[in-house]
């Protein structure tokens, strides 16, 4: 199995003869440091090696090194809210309300708005996963079971036990006891 060094050394030496002289030069200074930053990074916060994540991301990639190892897309763990499985999603936010980022509706739906219309309007329908995401308005999340086949960060509407609370304190609202 490959290790992250070599992956990374393959990926920077493909920046380097993909543009002349110095531009190739600084391309593959930048992926390198940001793949370093960033495994490093996934790597605590998921508690994964650095190893396990480098081959996972890169089994996912279908276009260029440099567009494809972004920050938009590889974002700091930082304000990501980590949940071991979906399920554990639900669980944490027992009212399995979610606030809308674009009608400001309850939506009993962390993905996709279906609060009912007013009478002649249009359902919402906002989805979460669209390309304007949530507006800023969400959570962040990854989901740690599953992060090696689908290694994404990804957007939910904001629930509503975790409105106006600081990231450290969303991760810790516990599931309503049984
Ligand atoms: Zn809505």
């Amino acid at each position: 199995m490959a290790n992250k060094e070599e992956i990374i050394a393959k990926l920077a030496n493909e920046a380097r003869d993909g543009w002349q002289g110095h531009v190739g030069e600084r391309r593959a200074i930048d992926l390198i440091a940001f793949l370093n930053k960033t495994l490093a990074n996934y790597s605590q916060v998921l508690g994964m090696s650095e190893d396990q994540i480098m081959v996972a991301i890169e089994s996912k990639r279908d276009y260029s090194a440099i567009n494809f190892y972004q920050n938009s897309k590889f974002p700091s763990l930082e304000n990501v809210v980590v949940f071991e499985s979906t399920e554990e999603v639900k669980g944490r936010y027992p009212s399995g309300k979610y606030r809308c980022p674009s009608c400001n509706g309850i939506s009993t739906d962390p993905y996709v708005c279906n609060v009912a219309p007013a009478s002649g309007k249009k359902q919402c329908d906002w989805k979460s996963y669209g390309l304007f995401g949530t507006l800023g308005k969400g959570l962040r999340v990854v989901v740690r079971s599953t992060f090696l086949e689908h290694p994404v960060v990804h957007e939910i509407f904001m629930p509503l036990e975790a409105e106006g609370m600081p990231v450290s304190d969303r991760q810790n609202i516990k599931a309503k006891p049984q």
